[in-house]
């Protein structure tokens, strides 16, 4: 195929499905160039591995398909490149989690969710830096170096898939896979520009995430678009029961076909709480704009209440955790991963192992997690926090009475510099304070780019909608997407 690809990287998920299928453009070369592109621009350390072979010979594979034709179930997504949250096991690539005590880790076998996307044909092309057992909000707890944001590359992406943010905004990936345990896709899609969403919790299998607080980890897409966002979520969800308890009973459900629905007399619920002091002016003038633009797309604007709010910080650094401080203890130097050289006995080798594998942020965590679920602390601290996760969820269900989705900022502020606030971490807790509560209820969220703030830095609007509405969340961003141009724009030199 002799024809002009160097603006490959511009097209997005399903025109690229459409380009490859129709035959203008191969998988190879597609791969090739994100390969290339990822090399380029190597210094933003948005990726943590690559493996070309691997790369080319799916892209081979998914040539050999397409040349093949329609003789099975078409694959969706054949030929698409897409890389991954360094979170997800991956046999053909290196496992970290962004933790020294993973490194050069090799899974026997893949995450479900990548397992689920290579069925429908994704070439993967590597693994995507985040934050240390995705615990952090700026990707600067990765044990393999920073993220930069690729429209001021002296930013945070956000966290913690801030790797996935970066490579999807600087056009060397199409889309990729992140996960949310507290806002780790919304918040990281919100500070990069582009579209990601986190599913109702249970849709997509757990299954080979590395685990952080079980209760609340979920995967999703990252992508440009809410259309590349649905098509990417059809693949990822459904139930696998043997291998995920939590996963939900609801069937595999195709989002792109309500994509077109209108918003006449939507009603999109304002929570008063999101949009007090702590609200930057320049994030708010955005989402107000946005949501102006929905008034006139025909939806109406329905003030809310989600009184529990600023709750949602202390209950979510106390569960998220008690949760971690419970997974991290295979991390033991015994079965897999980092083991200390010199030990003198079992017990010391362990100590060794845990110091010298983990860092600052998960030490804080452990050690806060075990307070919280220790004999004595258990009913003043986690039960505590368990009820008030109830009483979050319950306060979305009120809301849920009088609107259909609800609106406001992902976060208080557009992505700060690097380093602003690395020696902080309540500083970092404080940021999360709009993408906590609809995770502590699991229910989904997304974000999509609504315009620039301070510095010309992205800002992103959150979407809630109740439990299994994916399809109503990403109609709502979609329309909005037909109707403005924020998710086309891009950073310089990208
Ligand atoms: N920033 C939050 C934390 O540090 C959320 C992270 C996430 O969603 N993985 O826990």
């Amino acid at each position: 195929m002799t024809h002009d690809t160097s603006a490959l990287h511009d097209l997005s998920v399903a025109q690229l499905a459409t380009q490859l299928r129709d035959r203008k453009v191969s998988a190879v070369e597609t791969a090739q160039h994100f390969l290339a592109r990822a090399k380029t621009h190597a210094s933003l350390g948005a990726f943590l591995d690559i493996n070309e072979e691997v790369t080319l010979t799916q892209a081979r594979n998914a040539d050999a398909a397409l040349a093949a034709g329609t003789t099975r179930p078409l694959q969706t997504l054949l030929g698409v490149p897409l890389a991954h949250k360094d979170i997800f096991v991956t046999r053909d690539f290196v496992s970290t989690a962004g933790s020294n005590m993973l490194t050069g880790y090799r899974s026997p076998f893949d995450a479900t969710v990548v397992a689920k996307l290579a069925e429908q044909g994704v070439v993967t092309l590597g693994k995507l830096n985040c934050d240390e057992f995705a615990m952090g909000s700026a990707n600067e707890n990765s044990a393999f170096g920073l993220v930069q944001n690729p429209w001021d590359t002296t930013r945070t992406p956000g966290g913690s898939s801030g790797g996935s943010a970066a490579a999807v905004a600087a056009r060397l990936t199409p889309a990729a896979t992140g996960t949310d345990t507290g806002g780790s896709i919304r918040q990281p899609a919100s500070f990069c520009g582009i579209t990601g969403i986190k599913p109702t919790y249970g849709r997509a299998s757990r299954y080979g995430m590395v685990a952080f607080a079980s209760s609340l980890d979920q995967a999703g897409p990252m992508a440009r678009t809410a259309e590349d966002c649905a098509l990417l979520l059809s693949a990822m969800c459904g139930p696998d029961p043997d291998r995920d308890s939590t996963s939900l009973d609801v069937p595999a459900e195709n989002f792109t076909r309500s994509l077109n629905e209108d918003l006449n007399g939507l009603r999109i619920g304002i929570p008063k709480e999101f949009f007090g002091e702590g609200l930057a002016p320049d994030v708010r003038a955005a989402v107000d704009a946005a949501l102006n633009e929905y008034e006139k797309l025909g939806a109406k604007l329905v003030p809310i209440s989600l009184p529990r709010t600023e709750l949602s910080i202390p209950v979510y650094y106390i569960i998220a955790p008690a949760e971690a401080s419970s997974n991290l203890s295979r991390f033991d130097g015994v079965k897999f991963g980092h083991r200390a050289d010199k030990y003198a006995d079992l017990t010391d080798m362990y100590k060794k192992t845990r110091a010298e594998g983990f860092g600052d942020e998960v030490k804080r965590r452990i050690m806060i997690g075990a307070y919280v679920l220790s004999h004595g602390y258990y009913d003043a601290y986690y039960l505590q926090a368990q009820k008030i996760r109830r009483m979050i969820a319950d306060d979305f269900q009120q809301a849920f009475k009088l609107c259909d989705v609800i609106a406001g900022p992902v976060a208080p502020t557009v992505a700060w510099k690097l380093g602003d606030k690395s020696d902080d971490p309540l500083a970092n807790y404080l940021a999360d304070i709009f993408t906590l509560p609809g995770s502590l209820a699991g229910l989904p969220g997304m974000s999509i780019p609504v315009g620039f703030g301070a510095d010309h830095m992205p800002v992103g609007m959150q979407l809630i909608g109740n439990y299994l509405q994916e399809a109503k969340l990403l109609n709502v961003a979609h329309r909005f997407q037909q109707a403005t141009d924020w998710h086309t724009t891009k950073p310089k030199g990208f």
